[in-house]
This record gives C-alpha cells, structure tokens and sequence, in this order.
C-alpha cells in the first residue's frame, strides 16, 4: 500500500519568500514545498507545489503529517 507522506512529503523553507501559491493562487509568503512522489515507488520525484501557510496546513491534515511552522526555539530557554 503506498504510503501517502512519502509520495506527498512536506518540506519547511528555511525562510519563507514571497510569491504565488501553488494552491490557493493568492501571492502570499511561502512556507513549504509539496514533493510530489512517483506513487508505486513512492521514490522518484514527479514534482512539487508551493504553498502558503494556510495551504501547507490543510495539506498536512490531508496527508496526516505533523506540520509546523514554528521554529526551534524552546531549545534556548532562558530562565
Ligand atoms: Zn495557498
């Protein structure tokens, strides 16, 4: 059975960057990268899509994959 989070795998930008969506079309700042996957393989790469925010998000509830947007920060937790 192909697993759904290795053929739709999403990946954070390092920084965001300000263009169109590849979803919802609206330009806005970009979170993350869609790598489409080859679904028998779930190994060849056939694409990608970028998305928003709001997109990234609704596409982590869809592929079940815990998406954040929030960087490490609770590692430097001054007291
Ligand atoms: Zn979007």
């Amino acid at each position: 059975m192909m697993e759904l989070k290795k053929a739709l795998a999403l990946e954070n930008f390092a920084q965001t960057v300000y263009r169109k969506c590849d979803c919802c079309k609206r330009v806005r700042d970009i979170y993350f990268r869609l790598n489409i996957r080859d679904a028998k393989s779930t190994s060849m790469l056939v694409g990608s899509l970028e998305l928003c925010k709001d997109c990234g998000y609704n596409m982590g509830d869809i592929t079940n994959a815990n998406v954040s947007t929030e960087k490490v920060l609770e590692e430097f937790n001054f007291e």
